[in-house]
């Protein structure tokens, strides 16, 4: 084909025309342009677990795979045996009751339920309430669909709560999803179970589906356990909830997820997946089940570890002159850019090409996360101390 061929045909679905490609995609693009010309590039900014699973989860994987009778399509939505584990994890963790395959959907890890929920519940012109910050998987969900979103801010001075009661009511006769996501990425914030009550009670009155994103809801710090939405009586009326077993269970690449709780959205979200996907790898559903029923200690001393990054990024950002609280969950620290600087993505952006270090900017959540930064939990401890002591001398400068 020569170079003038006439390839305009080949224009976009409006649809995606105006999407450009996700934050982290072009990242990694110049993290290794930047690695090439010998840089030494610390990562703080995706949040992709960088331990593995425990070996018995593995083990689970690698004997499944070898039997002869696992590598046929598996039940779509998952297979039995994956739902039931999914209620036995749910009345353990949560002590809630959940009917499997009624009240459970597997997923291709949570990221695809979240989009998926958005293509089975909003029509153009419908009204989506999306927290801003907020992960940028809910607003694209959302314009796929054609639907319009109304931006929900989290502000620091309400702990990253949204004010429920402050969104207008024009707004609130055509909403018909509010997604929450506790504990909060970016924010590290997280909701007690007294919020999720406001919540469940809110949506009953105004006739609106919750969608709790809730994948960090096993990584808690200094005691404390993060709740379910579903825990609150009433809730499987008016919520799902998306979770996940890859910040669980260090499984992130597995892409192994679930949605729980309303037993008519997840039939809708099941028969849209069943036209999109042919489910998963049996020996990777049977090491999720593993993974759900098996030994649970080993994430005790996987989130101590984490904590103690958690602790070395706090330390250096205050040292390096920045306001910070401590996040009590999730793998993510959030911060509020020192006086004099607003610019998240410059900010960002320079501290990479003269430190290596890397961190994402706020603005990537939304318009109120400009002017803040956040820095991930995935990187060892010596790296990650490095990392804040660069930080620290350049911000000396
Ligand atoms: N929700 C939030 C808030 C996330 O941060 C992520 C991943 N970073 C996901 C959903 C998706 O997770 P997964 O698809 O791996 O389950």
């Amino acid at each position: 084909m020569t170079s003038s061929a006439n390839t305009s045909f080949l224009r976009p679905a409006d649809r995606i025309a105006s999407f450009k490609s996700y934050f982290f995609a072009e990242l990694g693009q110049r993290l290794a342009a930047l690695r090439k010309l010998g840089m030494d590039v610390i990562r703080l900014d995706m949040g992709s677990p960088d331990l593995p699973p425990e070996d018995f989860i593995i083990d689970s994987l690698v004997e499944s795979a070898r039997r002869a009778d696992t590598h046929g399509y598996s039940d779509y939505g998952g297979t039995l045996a994956y739902h039931q584990a999914v209620a036995e994890y749910y009345q353990r963790r949560f002590g809630v009751t959940l009917t499997p395959k009624v009240e459970t959907l597997g997923l291709l890890g949570s990221k695809e339920g979240l989009f998926a929920l958005s293509q089975v519940m909003l029509n153009p012109g419908d009204v989506v309430l999306i927290p801003d910050p907020g992960y940028p998987t809910y607003a694209a969900g959302a314009r796929i669909a054609g639907a319009e979103i109304h931006w929900v801010p989290l502000l620091q001075e309400n702990d990253y709560l949204p004010e429920l009661d402050a969104i207008p009511a024009d707004v609130l006769s055509r909403a018909k999803v509010l997604w929450l996501n506790y504990p909060n990425n970016p924010t590290g914030a997280v909701a007690p179970l007294s919020f999720f009550q406001k919540a469940v009670e809110w949506a009953h009155k105004h006739q609106i589906l919750i969608a709790h994103d809730a994948p960090y809801v096993d990584i808690c710090f200094d005691g404390y356990v993060a709740p379910s939405i579903l825990q609150v009586d009433g809730a499987k009326e008016v919520a799902v909830e998306f979770n996940s077993l890859s910040k669980t269970y260090n499984m992130a690449g597995w892409r192994l997820g679930m949605a729980v709780g309303n037993p008519q959205v997840l039939r809708y979200m099941h028969t849209y997946k069943s036209q999109a996907d042919t489910s998963h790898f049996l020996p990777v559903y049977q090491a999720g089940i593993t993974a759900m029923l098996g030994d649970q200690t080993w994430t005790v001393a996987r989130n101590e570890v984490y904590r103690e990054r958690r602790d070395a990024v706090v330390t250096g950002l205050r040292a390096a002159g920045f306001q910070v609280s401590t996040p009590p969950a999730a793998i993510y620290v959030w911060a509020k850019l020192p006086a004099g600087t607003n610019d998240s993505a410059d900010f960002c952006s320079r501290l990479l090409q003269e430190t290596g270090v890397s961190i994402t900017p706020g603005v990537v959540y939304g318009q109120y996360s400009e002017g803040y930064v956040r820095f991930s939990l995935c990187t060892p401890l010596d790296r990650t101390q490095e990392a804040m002591r660069r930080l620290i001398q350049w911000m000396e400068k």
